[in-house]
């Protein structure tokens, strides 16, 4: 089966259409090809091995091919692969749920399957819809959803509709109801310091909810940190005054952790970090360590109990997929946790993160480095064209890519989210692996200086010229 590189090159030019990617651009290039991986690497086609920087986006949790993984879906495999979840159940979906409802904020008792993050958003979105319709009949009012600016919940067209991102999402907007959107608590940006910052974002939530009452159904927030935005961690008691006014206000609280779950933010999940319990949590990416895919939406006795009636009343949720409980899934699920627990992933995590702080508290001597933000397993480094005035750069100057094709050369693949650099390593990395991952980054950063330093000056002075646009 093993092809060589050029004959996959070919064949994946010829027929594979990529997500996120420009295909024009990507088609020019020789392409990465990804043939096995092993512990916190991956090696490609051409026989060169890349530690895995962004856990393949955010989803990786031990590393590639671990045994206890491997061995949790070959027994599996052994019994059954998959069966309907729709009236009837399976093994280990149940098993998987009975922990789930042990791991997430306590009250969170009802595990809805689904088979990606985006769904696991879209179901949260329409159970807090039919939440509300269930209680008060076809009348109801409440059928607005406030989200924040910047945020990203998925790309199916709900959670689209919560929170649109302009660069990716704009021939959709047109036919998706709007959604009310509050300003996310981002420190760098807003100037007015941690309480001034997180009370300028509760204040605009709660003028939303005075302008429009009785319409909202649920606020959605990503917890603790928006991801897509460029890694902005909420300073602190923004998550748990979200909270407290969702429930002055009777308004449901749904916290997308599909990024921030499973440990990534140095606790199982980001709202322990507040102690905040949502009316719906949103799981995915990290769940099955990054093996397969799977995702869930956890909710209270309180939700579930409205869709409770006779068949006839349609307080159904009339919501599924055929893979809904996928069991191989589900067991990769149940190897990952399992390996967690036994190996202490997360109570490890604590030396991990302070090497991540210390190298990246150094980054800030970076002539363009404006901000570093760091919580648990991730790294954002925001490059900026001047530090005094935070200017940023065009979007399409792809900056961060001056820094990320560098750390590839030397054998870390690392992202940008425009301007802002990435680094997501695998929780099961070793301090070394880590140390050596973070020494790649430095060294890319510094030697891209010379020629983001020509980007910046361009930026300044407005001769940037986008690239692709008629001259
Ligand atoms: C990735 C992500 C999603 C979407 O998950 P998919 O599995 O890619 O559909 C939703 N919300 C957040 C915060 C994410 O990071």
């Amino acid at each position: 089966m093993h092809k060589d590189h050029d004959a996959l090159a070919r064949l994946d030019r010829d027929h594979v259409w990529h997500p996120y990617t420009q295909m024009a651009e990507y088609n020019e290039k020789d392409p990465l090809v990804v043939v096995e991986g092993d512990g916190r690497r991956l090696k490609d086609a051409k026989g060169r091995w890349y530690y895995d920087g962004t856990s393949s986006i955010w989803l990786n949790v031990h590393g590639h091919r671990v045994p206890e993984i491997d061995a949790a879906i070959v027994e599996q495999l052994g019994k059954v692969a998959h069966s309907t979840l729709l009236g009837q159940a399976n093994e280990p979906s149940i098993l998987l749920a009975e922990e789930l409802v042990k791991l997430v904020p306590e009250g969170l008792t009802r595990v809805f399957y689904s088979d990606s993050g985006s769904e696991a958003v879209e179901a949260a979105i329409k159970m807090a819809l039919q939440y509300w319709a269930n209680l008060e009949g076809k009348e109801t009012k409440r059928h607005r959803i406030l989200s924040f600016e910047d945020g990203y919940h998925g790309d199916t067209l709900g959670a689209v509709a919560a929170a649109p991102v302009e660069t990716f999402h704009w021939p959709f907007k047109a036919m998706l109801p709007s959604a009310l959107r509050a300003p996310f608590p981002n420190l760098y940006r807003s100037g007015k310091g941690p309480q001034g910052t997180v009370r300028a974002s509760l204040n605009a939530v709660e003028k939303l909810f005075d302008e429009h009452p009785g319409e909202v159904a649920a606020v959605i927030v990503e917890a603790m940190m928006q991801g897509v935005a460029g890694i902005v961690v909420a300073p602190e008691g923004f998550l748990k005054g979200l909270s407290e006014l969702c429930r002055e206000h009777d308004v449901l609280l749904i916290a997308d952790e599909v990024a921030t779950g499973f440990g990534r933010t140095g606790r199982m999940f980001a709202c322990e970090h507040e102690g905040v319990t949502p009316d719906l949590i949103a799981i995915g990416k990290g769940l099955t360590g990054g093996y397969l895919p799977l995702a869930a939406t956890l909710t209270t006795d309180e939700v579930y109990e409205a869709f409770l009636g006779s068949h006839a009343e349609k307080k159904t949720f009339f919501h599924g997929h055929s893979y809904t409980g996928n069991q191989l899934c589900c067991a990769a699920a149940l190897g990952n946790l399992k390996l967690m627990r036994e190996t202490k992933l997360i109570e490890g995590l604590a030396g991990k993160e302070r090497l991540i702080s210390s190298r990246a508290e150094a980054m800030r001597e970076h002539p363009y480095v404006g901000d570093v933000r760091y919580k648990g397993m991730v790294l954002g480094i925001e490059l900026v064209a001047d530090k005094e005035t935070k200017a940023t750069y065009p979007w399409e100057a792809q900056a961060g890519w001056r820094i990320c094709n560098r750390a590839r050369e030397k054998g870390l693949l690392v992202r940008p989210l425009g301007s802002v650099v990435i680094c997501m390593p695998p929780l099961g990395s070793t301090l070394e692996e880590l140390s050596e991952m973070l020494d790649i980054l430095t060294a890319s950063l510094w030697e891209a200086t010379e020629e983001i330093s020509t980007l910046s000056e361009k930026v300044l002075t407005g001769t940037y010229e986008r690239p692709g646009s008629p001259a």
